[in-house]
């Protein structure tokens, strides 16, 4: 019950400094590692984008060459139609010399639709397939218009149409004479057919589109096909605008057509058509994903494992260094009475007296000697002579509570008190505090009394601090001889003159 006395708080310890710094630097280099891992990973995906990017960039950009290549070739014999034939020769030539002269073989290549020229009223003239053509009139059709009535619009491209019983698109050009007058339009087409094989032979992964539009942002061609969005124009709608998917540029997110969001690529055309090249963000960053969950998993172990590894050792830190601390006081307290033991209680004098000399304050001891206590243990037996020696060490501890003081079983029945800083007479007043209050927990001063050396100076060069246990000794020979139960203070003055 006693020896719980002097003890610490034993609840929960804070860290210990050690420990502080081992978790301070696990975290750090936790953080540290983590911050790396995450830099090369976002490093990592940016060239997985890159890489997208620039494949998406390269097929767009050869869809749209072969495409333009045989816009090209096509309007080559376009071109030659609408300029032969205002030749004024050209009337004179038979109908066969006309085929020949106007229409070439490139208009007749696959996925080609014949050439026609109709007249300035949309009649059909002339026909590439035939010397003798079917009667058709075409003036409700828009290129019809759009030659009649604007004279600068060049090569036209149509809206995907049936046109002659296939889905086609057509380009059509104006036939001007020499006064800039409308003649009527020649107009050939391409068949969807060539796009189908054109995308056909290119191989896409599942979520891949191509879309290929009109200037004006109608869908021209989309693969996977779908026939709902051919002829649809998409310049309403919000994604695909100007400003996210420039000439050459790409745009992250949701296209207009479905919800999968994709990585598109626009190519860098700027003639009467653009390709649109798109993959899902998902299958761009599919291998990405999948290193950044294996390193994660690795990262998140090896955390685990650091931060477990140290909360484990700043624990045993904190356990050896409790242990460390109940072995040292178990070493320094006295076993009976919780009080300092001797060996203590000479370590604080020498420390006490040392900054006592430095400061030139003075240090007083009491040297406490329990009354006739070999006869109180012959008369109540050792068992209660050892519940007294604890009960005058109650009451000592209980009258010196200043830090710095220490308190100590000095051997046997005898106790020692260090009072730094105490003068003899304030010294003198804490003695006789204990006395009485041994006195008066005995109850009958004729059971258990104390006598009590009191000494005090302020420590010299040349003073030893045993002089003050001496002195205090003396003082307790005197209490003795007068009679015992009394505090009796040394001469120090002397003793210190004499040194
Ligand atoms: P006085 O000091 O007043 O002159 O008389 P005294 O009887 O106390 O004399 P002395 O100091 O010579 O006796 C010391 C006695 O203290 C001897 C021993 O029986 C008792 N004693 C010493 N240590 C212990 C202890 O640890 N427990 C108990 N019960 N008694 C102790
Ligand atoms: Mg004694
Ligand atoms: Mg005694």
């Amino acid at each position: 019950m006693v020896n719980g006395l002097f003890r610490k708080d034993a609840g929960r310890r804070p860290w210990r400094l050690s420990a502080k710094l081992l978790i301070a630097s696990s975290i750090a280099t936790v953080i540290g590692f983590s911050t790396i891992c995450a830099s090369v990973m976002l490093d990592m995906r940016r060239g997985e984008e890159e890489l997208a990017r620039q494949t998406l960039e390269n097929l767009a950009s050869s869809i749209d060459a072969d495409i333009n290549r045989n816009i090209e070739l096509y309007d080559l014999s376009l071109r030659n139609v609408a300029t032969n034939l205002v030749m004024p020769e050209i009337e004179k030539v038979s109908k066969e010399i006309r085929h020949l002269i106007l229409f070439d073989h490139a208009a007749t290549a696959r996925h080609f639709g014949a050439i026609q020229v109709f007249d300035a009223q949309g009649k059909l003239i002339i026909d590439a397939a035939s010397l003798d053509p079917v009667p058709e009139d075409r003036s409700d059709e828009e290129y019809y218009f759009v030659h009649r009535d604007k004279p600068d619009v060049g090569l036209y491209m149509s809206r995907p149409m049936l046109h002659r019983s296939a889905y086609s698109i057509v380009l059509s050009r104006r036939i001007t004479d020499a006064d800039g007058g409308f003649l009527g339009v020649v107009v050939g087409s391409i068949r969807f057919s060539y796009f189908h094989e054109l995308f056909g032979r290119l191989t896409l992964n599942p979520g891949d589109t191509i879309t290929v539009l009109r200037r004006d942002r109608t869908v021209i061609m989309r693969t996977p096909f779908d026939l709902d969005i051919i002829g649809k124009n998409l310049a309403e709608r919000k994604t695909w605008n100007p400003a996210n998917l420039k000439e050459g540029g790409n745009f992250a997110g949701v296209g207009p057509v479905d919800p999968t969001p994709r990585l598109y690529v626009r190519s860098a055309s700027t003639s009467l058509f653009f390709v649109v090249v798109g993959k899902p963000l998902a299958s761009v960053l599919s291998l990405w994903h999948g290193e950044v969950i294996r390193i994660g998993a690795v990262m998140l172990a090896l955390i685990l494992f650091v931060l477990g590894t140290t909360l484990f050792l700043a624990r045993e830190i904190g356990r050896r260094a409790e242990a460390e601390e109940k072995l040292e006081e178990l070493a320094t307290t006295d076993a009976l009475t919780g009080l300092k033991n001797r060996r203590k209680f000479d370590s604080e004098i020498d420390l006490e007296w040392r900054r006592a000399a430095r400061n030139q304050t003075p240090v007083a001891v009491l040297m406490i000697d329990a009354d006739h206590f070999k006869s109180y243990n012959d008369t109540f037996g050792h068992q209660a002579g050892d519940q007294v020696l604890v009960g005058i060490a109650i009451c000592i501890s209980d009258s010196v509570r200043r830090a710095g003081d220490c308190p100590a079983r000095y051997g046997g029945e005898e106790f020692a008190v260090l009072l730094p800083g105490l003068s003899a007479v304030e010294a003198f007043t804490v003695a006789e505090i204990i006395r009485l209050k041994v006195e008066q927990w005995a109850e009958d001063p004729s059971v258990t009394t104390v006598s009590i050396g009191v000494a005090s100076m302020t420590p010299t060069a040349v003073i030893d601090w045993s002089y003050l246990i001496e002195a205090a000794d003396k003082a307790l020979y005197a209490a003795k001889a007068n009679g015992r139960n009394q505090s009796v203070v040394a001469a120090i003055p002397q003793l210190a003159l004499v040194a």
